[in-house]
Order: structure tokens, then C-alpha cells, then sequence
């Protein structure tokens, strides 16, 4: 009995993790990437475009002794955007081709340059039919085994992979000679990397990877844009300035001037290849997690997983820089051993998101606005966008998977709610912190660098008088969210919800729980209580005349006055859709009941 129970935990955890790997790649699909490969590029040959056609078309009318009026530019506003259009669509088509080559090719680029053999004779067979075994276990019986294959390497070592279309499993000659003794840790690995076959892993990887590559690829062909653009308002900058005589510290002050703002411009770039790295990262390693967990499934449960593992003594133990590295790294595939054995102990560190990881993701998506460019496009909303993903992500995933714990007999702790609460609400809050004063006066501080003919030259208290309001709005804006001590209210009312739901999550019995569509339900009502919560009224944008502008704008306006409940709409929303599922779910049982009354 105990068996079955904890074989359930595991299997739910697994579905657990799926649905957490499926929201955080549906939002990168939907939200981050169109963003990093679409929107950005067009601003900034936006930008570009603007900045040429003005430059080059006042040089025009110079050259021609003034023959037409100076304001018209060569390019109107409609051809510039057409202009702005055709590249950024150019770019996504060579991205496009990019990823698909990609795809069909993962071979080429790919930094494996092991050589992998079929395993022969005698002990090769042995090999193949242990596999075979271990993959009968856990696979339909329809599935085809996977190919098997070997390289050599002492370490005990195993890869999931994809050859001509057909799943392989490679093992080190390590891990062949251990499997013979039918060690506990080698069946384990192995299963890993079956479980990675089961769920079409390698597939997923190379498709992620090709998705990573297509989207730097972008921003790097967007960073030489925004480079030429520079370059070419410096040189423009002191030709006219040589022209007039005027020696060479204007030509420096502008110099500084124009590098300046081109630096904060070009920020963006590495700010977004960041942000989509690690999100990508994050994925990938959840999906290493799921592996983990499935195969703690077929190896008799997530305890004897992780105490097969922990016995090991090859099992390397985490580090301090091991765990900064999960937190902060970008080029994350893999929590570190320890820190994976310490959640697969834990099922409700399983059942619930592993919202630690995702803090370095919002810093950065915070990040982005200080480039300026994005605060210039419709009062910043792709900045809001950018943001509200990752919080909406988070609290989907923490309301849809609580109702897939429901379905099992883990207890969810109240340290662990309040934790996700508490994530919850300040991923939310964090949408309304933006940093458009702080790229404001700093841009400001270039122009006054570069004004000529400016008598006092640039001093401290010019720099700080500058500045210091920035701070002052931004400390400001911190004290609104922190709203006097009434967050921790909302932090509190938020796990009322979460609790509430996962008690509701429990009555949940007839609806089937294999479908997906309460999952769908309670992550749409979610994700809107999020974006409502997450409206920030001073990223105005053409949205007011529009049923979910004035959605927003009523909402702010309720909110206003009770500062407590202010970004705690998501879960309750969640609750909300869940309860409405059990009453369903109790209607159809009156129903049924009836029915059988009827027959009988
Ligand atoms: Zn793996």
C-alpha cells in the first residue's frame, strides 16, 4: 500500500513538473521570445531608420543650398515604418531558417564530440537486453525500444539522444561494466535517461537550444544595427562640428554625448539575450527535474530514489558557488545534485514551483526598460509584457499545480504556502517597478555632457541634482507597492486563497483528473487576475477605449483604495474557478446518482 501511495507521489509530481514546464514555455513562446525576435528588432530599425532619415535628409536639403523646407524629411513617417517592417521581417525569416536548420541538423555546432559505437558480442547483447528490460517497465508496450549504444569514459555516465529520427541511449563503458553488477545507482541513471526518451526530451532540447540560437542570432544582428546607427551619428556629429570651427572639445562632449545614450540603447540587447538564456535554462533544468522524478517512480519511489543517490559516494556534494550558480547562472541546465535530491525528498517542494530559481529571471525582465527604446513604444507596454509573463507564470503554475497536489495525500506545509504567497505577491508587485526616470536622468546627464557651448562645465552637483529624483521616484514607486505594511496583508489573503484552493482541489473528485481542461480553466482565471493586478496606470497605452482597458482602469481604481488586496486578484480568481469546478463536480454527482435511481 505504501508503495502505491508514494509510486502516485511520484507520478503526479511528475505531472506536476509537466505543467510547470508547459506554462513557463507556453509564456516564452507567446510573450518572451515574439518580444525579443519581433518587437525589439522593429524598434530599434525603428530607430535607425528615423535617426538616418533625418540626419541624411537634412544634409540633402544642405547640400541643395536650402531649396526645399528644412523639416521635410526624404522618408515619411508611413515609409519609414514600412522600412522598419521589411527588416524586422527579414530578420525573423533568416531566424526562422536559422532554427529550422537547426532543428534538422542538431549534429552540426553541437559541442558532443564523443564517438558513439552498437555494443557487440556477447556482452553487448547482455547490454541491450538489460535496456530493454528497464525500458519495458516504464514504456508502452507499443513503444520501440531505443537504440543502444556505448563510448568509452570511466566516469558512470548515460545520454538521452535523437539518430536519423530514432531515440538512442549511449552509456559509458563506466556505467556497461556497473550495469553487469546490477548496481542500484547504474539502473538509476539509466532510467533517467530513459525518462527523458519517455517524455521526447532530446527532441525538446534541441528544439530549445535551436530557439536560443535563433533569438541571440537576432538581437546580435539588432546590436550591429544599433552600432552602425551610433557610429553614424558620432561621425555625422564631427563632420558638422569640424565644419564649423569649433575646435575639439565640442567633438569630444558629443562624442561622449551620443556614446552615452547609444550605450544605454544598447542595453537592451545583452539585458534580453540574458533574460531569454536563462529562461530557457530554467526550463531545461525543470525538465531534468521531471526526468529525476519519473525515474525515482520505476526505482520504488521518490525516498529510495533519493537514498540510492545519496549513498553514492561519487554523488558530488553542492557547493556554495554550486547553488549561487542554479540562482544566478545563465547558462543553467542542471540544479546541482544536491540541491535536486533535497526537492525530490520533499514532495511538496515537487508539487509546488521552484519560485527561487525564477527570482533572477524577474530581476532581469525588470532590467530591460533602462535601454530606452522600449519606453518610447506605446508607453512601455512591451516592458509590462515582459514582466507580467514571468509573474503570471509563476502564479499559474503555483494554482495549477496546488490542484494537481489535491490529488494527492502530500500535505502542503504553511511555511510553504506563505512562501508561494509571498512569491506570488511580489512577482506581482514587481510589475509595477520601472526604471524609465532612472534611463530619464542619465540620458539627461549624456545630453548636458554633450550641450555646446554650455558655460559651466559638468560638475557633481549637476550630475546629482540629475539623478537623485530618479531615486527618490524609484524609492517612491517601492513605497507604493510596500503600500504601509498592508503588501503583508495582501501576502496573508493571498494564502488564505492558495489554502482555500487546495482544499476545494481535494473535493475535486468526478471531474476527470486525467483531462487538462480544470488545468486550463483555473490558469486562464489566473493569468488575468495577474495581468489586472499587474496593470501599472503610469505605462499608459492606447488600451482604455478597449473592454480589457477599462478592465484595467476599474480595477486600479477599486484597488486604489484598499491597498491590502492590490495583487492578490490571481489566486482568487484561482479559488474562484475552482469552486465553480466543484459545484459542477457536485452537481454531476447528483445527477449521476439520479440516473442510477432511475435504472434501478
Ligand atoms: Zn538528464
Amino acid at each position: 500500500m505504501a508503495t502505491r501511495q508514494s509510486d502516485r507521489t511520484a507520478l503526479v509530481s511528475a505531472s506536476a513538473c509537466s505543467v510547470e514546464i508547459f506554462v513557463h514555455a507556453l509564456l516564452l513562446l507567446l510573450i518572451l521570445l515574439p518580444l525579443t525576435t519581433l518587437v525589439f528588432p522593429f524598434l530599434a530599425f525603428h530607430v535607425g531608420v528615423s535617426l538616418l532619415n533625418s540626419n541624411l535628409s537634412a544634409d540633402w536639403h544642405q547640400w541643395k543650398k536650402g531649396s526645399a523646407p528644412q523639416e521635410l524629411a526624404v522618408l515619411s513617417d508611413g515609409q519609414e515604418i514600412a522600412l522598419a517592417i521589411g527588416f524586422t521581417v527579414s530578420t525573423l525569416a533568416a531566424s526562422v531558417l536559422g532554427y529550422r536548420r537547426h532543428v534538422r541538423q542538431p549534429e552540426t555546432g553541437s559541442s558532443d564530440t564523443r564517438r558513439y559505437l552498437s555494443p557487440k558480442g556477447e556482452r553487448g547483447r547482455a547490454l541491450i537486453a538489460r535496456i530493454e528490460a528497464l525500458w519495458s517497465e516504464i514504456a508502452l508496450q507499443s513503444a520501440t525500444p531505443p537504440e543502444v549504444l556505448w563510448f568509452p569514459g570511466a566516469a558512470v555516465l548515460a545520454r538521452a539522444m535523437t539518430r536519423s529520427n530514432r531515440f538512442a541511449v549511449a552509456v559509458s563503458t563506466g556505467l556497461w561494466e556497473i550495469i553487469n553488477r546490477d548496481d542500484l545507482v547504474a539502473k538509476v541513471v539509466v532510467l533517467h535517461e530513459l525518462a527523458h526518451l519517455s517524455y521526447g526530451d532530446p527532441l525538446t532540447f534541441v528544439r530549445l537550444k535551436a530557439l536560443l540560437d535563433a533569438g541571440t542570432r537576432t538581437l546580435a544582428r539588432m546590436f550591429r544595427v544599433l552600432i552602425f546607427t551610433i557610429l553614424f551619428l558620432i561621425a555625422h556629429q564631427f563632420i558638422a562640428t569640424h565644419r564649423g570651427h569649433m575646435g575639439a572639445a565640442p567633438i569630444i562632449r558629443q562624442t561622449l554625448m551620443i556614446g552615452g545614450i547609444g550605450l544605454l540603447a544598447l542595453s537592451i540587447c545583452p539585458v534580453s539575450a540574458a533574460m531569454i538564456k536563462r529562461y530557457i535554462g530554467l526550463i531545461t533544468s525543470l525538465i531534468e527535474l521531471r526526468a529525476d522524478v519519473r525515474s525515482a517512480q520505476w526505482a520504488g519511489g521518490l525516498e529510495r530514489f533519493a537514498e540510492i543517490l545519496a549513498n553514492y559516494p561519487m554523488v558530488h556534494r553542492s557547493t556554495f558557488s554550486d547553488r549561487t550558480r542554479s540562482w544566478f547562472s545563465l547558462g543553467l541546465t542542471h540544479l546541482s545534485e544536491s540541491e535536486r535530491l533535497q526537492i525530490v525528498r520533499h514532495p511538496e517542494r515537487l508539487l509546488t514551483p521552484k519560485v527561487q530559481y525564477f527570482f533572477f529571471s524577474l530581476i532581469l525582465v525588470l532590467l530591460l526598460p533602462v535601454n530606452g527604446l522600449t519606453p518610447l513604444f506605446e508607453g512601455g507596454i512591451v516592458d509590462l509584457a515582459a514582466v507580467v509573463t514571468v509573474a503570471s507564470a509563476l502564479t499559474i503554475t503555483v494554482s495549477t499545480m496546488l490542484l494537481l497536489a489535491g490529488a494527492t495525500s502530500i500535505r502542503i506545509s504553511l511555511s510553504r504556502l506563505f512562501a508561494l504567497s509571498m512569491c506570488s505577491v511580489l512577482f506581482t508587485a514587481a510589475c509595477q517597478i520601472n526604471f524609465y526616470t532612472l534611463t530619464y536622468s542619465l540620458s539627461t546627464v549624456a545630453v548636458e555632457i554633450g550641450l555646446p557651448g554650455r558655460s559651466a562645465t559638468l560638475s557633481w552637483n549637476n550630475v546629482s541634482a540629475d539623478t537623485i529624483p530618479a531615486f527618490h521616484d524609484i524609492g517612491h514607486q517601492l513605497l507604493i507597492i510596500w503600500s504601509g505594511g498592508w503588501i503583508i496583508c495582501g501576502v496573508l489573503i493571498t494564502m488564505v486563497a492558495f489554502g482555500a484552493l487546495l482544499t476545494a482541489a481535494r473535493r475535486l473528485r468526478r471531474i476527470n483528473r486525467s483531462s487538462s481542461w480544470p488545468l486550463i480553466v483555473i490558469a486562464t482565471a489566473t493569468g488575468v487576475g495577474v495581468l489586472l493586478d499587474g496593470y501599472d496606470p503610469w505605462r499608459t497605452f492606447t488600451l482604455e477605449n478597449t473592454v480589457l482597458g477599462r478592465a484595467f482602469v476599474g480595477w486600479a481604481g477599486v484597488t486604489a483604495h484598499f491597498p491590502g488586496i492590490r495583487f492578490t486578484l490571481g489566486p482568487w480568481l484561482a479559488l474562484a474557478s475552482v469552486i465553480i469546478l466543484v459545484v459542477i463536480d457536485l452537481g454531476l454527482g447528483v445527477y449521476r446518482s439520479a440516473n442510477l435511481k432511475e435504472l434501478s
